[in-house]
């Protein structure tokens, strides 16, 4: 048997994101087109040199730390909120955030390059994630057209969201002050109904999630209808 080895990583450079805590963030990336952010490269990867050519590429891979999530002890089986949280699985057979070394993967869009950074969109990464590589995203290699996975073989299913009408001005107002899609954005995240699966939500609940520096809440009316209530700056 191999003797147990450990390796060191260091991050390249770390996340600047609408997502300000893990909640409401979609599962995977592009779930979320308007979900946008910049990754700041650290020195010396802060240099030109070291995304010479990255401007022909579309859609870069991301391999990050799940640093929210990171236990001591490896987990074997989880639980994975697609499958509503109550059958567990292989950790390997799974993309959740408690895994062995924390690794994440996120295809996502490359925007611009900029001197340091990167403008990605269509990401499903919280604000302060370490990223430890990039890798452009290579389609005739990593778009497999015969590829199956029946555990999770379409995207979440969608709900309807609606807007008290002072809300959804109070969105376009904080959109255009951050020079962000903000109204998008919310409905993109909100239509995947982020309360855990086991919850039925009386209409008085109120929930909540901070996107950039505005907190947006919003109740259930009936079990699978959102309605946005109230966009409100966060003072940040
Ligand atoms: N696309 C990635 C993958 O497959 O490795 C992430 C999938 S994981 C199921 C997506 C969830 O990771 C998001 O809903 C968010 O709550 C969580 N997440 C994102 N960034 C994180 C971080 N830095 N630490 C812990 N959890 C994070």
């Amino acid at each position: 048997m191999q003797p147990a080895m450990t390796y060191s990583v260091s991050p390249i450079g770390y996340i600047r994101s609408c997502f300000k805590e893990k909640f409401a963030i979609p599962r995977q990336p592009h779930l979320a087109p308007a979900a946008r952010g910049v990754l700041e490269l650290v020195p010396p990867f802060n240099h030109p040199d070291a995304v010479q050519g990255l401007e022909q590429v579309s859609h870069v891979w991301l391999l990050f730390l799940f640093h929210q999530t990171l236990e001591e002890k490896p987990r074997l089986k989880v639980r994975p909120p697609r499958l509503g949280g109550n059958r567990s699985l292989g950790v390997f057979a799974t993309r959740a955030t408690h895994r062995p070394n924390g690794i994440g993967q996120s295809v996502v869009t490359l925007e611009a390059i900029e001197p340091g950074r990167l403008k990605l969109s269509g990401i499903d990464l919280l604000d302060g994630t370490p990223v430890l590589d990039i890798k452009p995203y290579v389609p005739y290699a990593d778009a497999i057209s015969t590829a199956r996975n029946t555990m999770a073989d379409a995207p979440p299913l969608e709900i309807p969201v609606i807007w008290e009408t002072e809300a959804r001005a109070q969105a376009e107002l904080h959109g255009e002050r951050l020079g962000e899609p903000l109204a998008a954005l919310i409905e993109q995240c909100l239509t995947q109904d982020p309360r855990p699966a086991y919850q039925i939500p009386s209409p008085e609940r109120r929930y909540g999630v901070r996107l950039w520096d505005v907190d947006v809440h919003w109740h259930y009316p009936e079990p699978d209808v959102i309605r946005v209530l109230d966009i409100e700056f966060a003072g940040v």
